[in-house]
């Protein structure tokens, strides 16, 4: 496989929109991808993900906007003549073609001469590492080998843009971790543009230059993994990139207040009077026995869950908020226990403050 032209396979969508009778699937979603990019459009189950992605590949028409490719509109264009290289949520693999077949398939449908055709099949099934398995049929096979063949056979016409709909959703834990690394180097090497459905944040996070997240047909955030769950833009994507705790905070005169009406940690505070919610993420939230000096939230430990790499806490305040926090265990004593009082603070740069 040849590394494509860095300028190709670049996407943009406008002001995308598709109803399913009443129901906004999608709503007003403008999103560009660069030549080579790779991003996830992460979001819960229905929140428009698939109705997207089969836009871009032309298997849904939009009700209105455009999408473009390298410049062009392409948004009335039929699949075929896209050109861009399409898996599918379930393998969606022909189960009466062996491997080498199914994969040679787009090829033929292009017309590429036979001698042609087995060199691309051979590069391509050597690339995903299944060259020993190119005469088994998709029965004989593992789901994660089917996968890598459907992979295969959407990047063996060498297409500019690869879109991806759930491609590991049937598969186990590890097997996903293996082969998500598998797609992140053979980006790399192959150099293409990738779009890529999950509902699952840590495979956005991992694999992504970016990440979309949507919700409700919308595009609720689109940035660099470490950016949307550091500075989450609202109350959405802090809560469904990572673990958060939500603390409910007024701001007056330049002070942060928690529930109690203690002094809270925060720093880039909006400039009016308001009330408002401070994020902070497990990990982030320090809890230390009560001495006086610490200021934070005052409470008491009210459970700790040991979770192997890391000691889970669970934190009761006096007026009844519950916050957790992550305790990676790098030793073996534990310093808090059950019942015991203790102050909960975090760093100003590590909360964010959003308004609802
Ligand atoms: P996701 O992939 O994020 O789970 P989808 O794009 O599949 O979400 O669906 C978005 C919304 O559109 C959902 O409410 C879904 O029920 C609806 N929807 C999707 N496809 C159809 C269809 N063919 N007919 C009617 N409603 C649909
Ligand atoms: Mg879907």
């Amino acid at each position: 496989m040849s590394k494509t032209d860095a300028k190709t396979g670049g996407i943009a969508l406008h002001n995308l929109r598709k109803c399913y009778g009443s129901a906004m699937a999608v709503d007003d979603v403008t999103l560009s991808v660069s030549p080579g990019e790779f991003v996830s459009l992460l979001g819960p189950s229905g929140s428009g993900k698939t109705t997207t992605l089969m836009m871009i590949a032309g298997f849904e028409m939009p009700d209105s906007g455009q999408v473009l490719l390298d410049d062009k509109d392409i948004t009335r264009l039929p699949p075929h003549r896209r050109e861009l290289g399409v898996i599918f949520q379930n393998y969606a693999l022909f189960p009466h073609m062996t491997v080498a077949e199914n994969v040679a398939y787009p090829l033929r449908m292009r017309r590429v001469t036979k001698a042609e055709i087995e060199t691309r099949v051979r590069r391509i099934l050597d690339q995903v590492h299944l060259g020993a398995l190119a005469s088994r049929y998709p029965h004989q096979m593992s789901g994660g080998q089917q996968q890598r063949v459907a992979i295969a056979r959407a990047l063996v016409f060498d297409p500019p843009v690869l879109l991806l709909d759930e491609p590991l959703g049937a598969l186990d834990k590890k097997l996903r971790q293996h082969l998500r690394n598998e797609i992140k180097t053979l980006h790399k090497q192959v150099g293409k543009t990738m779009i890529y459905v999950t509902h699952d944040q840590d495979e956005a996070l991992a694999m992504s230059d970016r990440v979309a997240v949507m919700h409700e047909g919308r595009i609720r955030q689109v940035c660099a993994p470490q950016d949307i769950y550091r500075r989450p833009a609202d109350l959405f994507v802090a809560g469904f990139v990572g673990e958060v705790n939500f603390v409910p905070i007024t701001i007056r005169s330049g002070v942060v207040q928690g529930p109690d009406g203690e002094k809270l940690p925060a720093a880039q505070l909006p400039e009016a009077d308001k009330d408002a919610t401070l994020c902070v993420r497990p990990e982030h939230l320090r809890l230390q026995p009560t001495s006086g000096s610490v200021s934070g939230i005052e409470g008491h430990i009210v459970d700790l869950t040991f979770v192997g790499d890391a000691t889970i806490l669970e934190f009761c305040s006096n007026s009844g908020l519950h916050l957790t926090s992550k305790v990676l265990n790098i030793s073996a004593e534990a310093i808090l226990n059950r019942g015991d009082a203790c102050v909960a603070s975090w760093a100003a740069a590590d909360a964010t403050i959003l308004t609802a």
